[in-house]
Formats: C-alpha cells, sequence, structure tokens
C-alpha cells in the first residue's frame, strides 16, 4: 500500500512501535516527522532513515503541553506542506496497584496518552480539514484497550478511552474524508515491555521468565510476542486505506490474545 507524497507525524517516534512505524511509512513512500519527548533520539532516527533530511525530519515535542504540540505541528506543516496521517502513539507505563497508585502517577499516565491523543489530533486535524484531502489518525491503543490486567490502571482507563476519542473523530472527520482508527497491540518487546519485566516478577515473586509466560502471553494462541513490525504493517495498511469504510474501529494485533 503507497502513502506516496503522504505527510506522517509519529509520536514517540524515537522509540520501539513507533520508529518501526516510521520506518514502514518512509518506505511506502511517505515524508515523515518523528515527533518525542527526546528531541536529539527524534533528530538521530530522522537523520539515520534519512541521511538527506528531504523526506524524513525530528521533533523535540512534549505531547502534553498544547504550545509545544501546536508549534511542532506547524514546524511540520511548514517544512512538509501538509498533514496526512497521525499516529498518537507516545506512551509511558506505570505499574502499581490502584490502593498504593500515587495520583500523580495516574496523572501523568493520562496526561501523556490522553491530552496527548488530544492535543495532537486537534493540532492535526486543523490542517487535514484546511487542505480538503482527507487524512488518518491512527491512535495507539492495546490489548488494554478492551482487557484488564492487574496493576494497570491508569493505563487501562487511558487506552480504553483511546477507543472512545477514536469513535468521536471517525463521525466529526467523516465529512472531511479523515479517518480515525486504533491499533491494540500484544506484548511487543519495546523498551516500555522490558522495564515491566524485572518490575512484575518483583511484585508477584515469579521469575522473569515466568513473567513471560504465564502473565505476558498466557493468553496467546502460540507464545509468542507480537513484533513491532507487525504493528507497523497494521499501521502502514490504516494509514494508506483509501475510503472512510474503515473508521472508527480497533484492530488487535496480538497473537490471539484478544479476539473480538
Ligand atoms: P517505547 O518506550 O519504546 O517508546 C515510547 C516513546 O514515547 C519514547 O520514545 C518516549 O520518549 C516517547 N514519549 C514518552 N513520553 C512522551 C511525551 N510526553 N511526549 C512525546 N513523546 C513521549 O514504548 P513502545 O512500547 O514503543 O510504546 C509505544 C506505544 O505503544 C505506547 O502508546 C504504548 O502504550 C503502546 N503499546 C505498547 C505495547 C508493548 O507491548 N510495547 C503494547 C501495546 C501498546
Amino acid at each position: 500500500m503507497s502513502l506516496k507524497d503522504k505527510v506522517a507525524v509519529v509520536t514517540g517516534g524515537a522509540s520501539g512501535i513507533g520508529k518501526e512505524i516510521a520506518r514502514h511509512f518512509l518506505a511506502a513512500g511517505a515524508k515523515i516527522a518523528i515527533a518525542d519527548l527526546d528531541g536529539q533520539a527524534a533528530e538521530a532516527v530522522a537523520a539515520a532513515f534519512d541521511p538527506t533530511g528531504d523526506r524524513a525530519m525530528g521533533v523535540a515535542m512534549n505531547v502534553t503541553e498544547e504550545d509545544a504540540v501546536t508549534d511542532g505541528i506547524e514546524a511540520i506543516a511548514a517544512r512538509f506542506g501538509s498533514i496526512d496521517v497521525l499516529v498518537s502513539n507516545a506512551g509511558i507505563q506505570i505499574v502499581a496497584p490502584v490502593h498504593e497508585m500515587a495520583f500523580a502517577d495516574w496523572k501523568k499516565l493520562l496526561a501523556i496518552h490522553l491530552d496527548g491523543a488530544f492535543l495532537t489530533t486537534k493540532a492535526c486535524l486543523q490542517h487535514m480539514y484546511a487542505q480538503g484531502r482527507g487524512g488518518s489518525v491512527i491512535y495507539m491503543g492495546s490489548v488494554h484497550s478492551k482487557e484488564a490486567s492487574k496493576l494497570k490502571a491508569p493505563y487501562v482507563a487511558a487506552k480504553h478511552g483511546l477507543i472512545g476519542l477514536a469513535k468521536v473523530v471517525a463521525k466529526e472527520g467523516a465529512a472531511h474524508g479523515v479517518r480515525s482508527n486504533v491499533i491494540c497491540p500484544g506484548f511487543v518487546r519495546t523498551p516500555l515491555v522490558e522495564k515491566q519485566i524485572p518490575e512484575q516478577a518483583a511484585t508477584f515473586g515469579i521469575s522473569e521468565e515466568d513473567v513471560v509466560r504465564t502473565i505476558m502471553l498466557k493468553d496467546t494462541v502460540d507464545g509468542e510476542f507480537t513484533t513491532v513490525d507487525d504493528v507497523a504493517q497494521t499501521a502502514v495498511f490504516l494509514a494508506a486505506f483509501p475510503t472512510n469504510a474503515l473508521t472508527g474501529q480497533s484492530i488487535v494485533v496480538s497473537h490471539g490474545w484478544f479476539m473480538q
């Protein structure tokens, strides 16, 4: 599927899933902006992907700050001429049982996942509507958009919330040809997950191998991790899909951990 002449913004694009999506988008012909809290890492990834700088740029952006988002999206539109695809992907994980979860941690996680999704969507929709050539908004949900796990209250709440936002954007965006969908991956071995394995081993008093086998991959059909490539291929499909037929949906990519 081709993204030729499309301009795509990937938040959290300096690492893990977002980085792989940016790589696939570039290969599909898009110009890509890697927006990340870590601006140096974003620029380094962009330079590695496209040393000419013609089709990739890195942008320092904290997605929880309205001015940073507005300025960053303006800079991308000015450099590449349009905004056609948004992948709202930046995210963190904080694990604790609800009765011990610090309110500050609850608010921090919701700010990155939900405020970040709202602010980047708002800024990008203004460009997509003004351009009049449609667009695609993709949210990085999770199997935790559908299911719950212990210790992950703010994450599960935020990931469920993204599905609501995506449905509203699908309804409002339709008249402008803007589609909105959610990708819901199972566990992917990125830095975000590598950090959780020892944390959960300590919390549950089990080995790291057992965290992987008896918690993370327990309900998959084959005991396999989802890969960054699996998620990136899905993102290309959603970004390139040509009509409003595929909007307001959430696609689970999880080795069967969750079946719709
Ligand atoms: P990662 O830690 O490898 O990458 C996350 C990126 O987000 C980092 O580059 C980080 O700098 C950036 N980021 C964090 N806070 C930010 C902020 N305030 N503003 C801008 N950028 C910020 O993690 P990942 O596993 O690639 O996760 C990416 C997304 O995929 C997240 O939304 C996560 O919830 C989701 N997800 C991950 C998995 C998994 O198993 N890894 C599964 C389902 C969903």
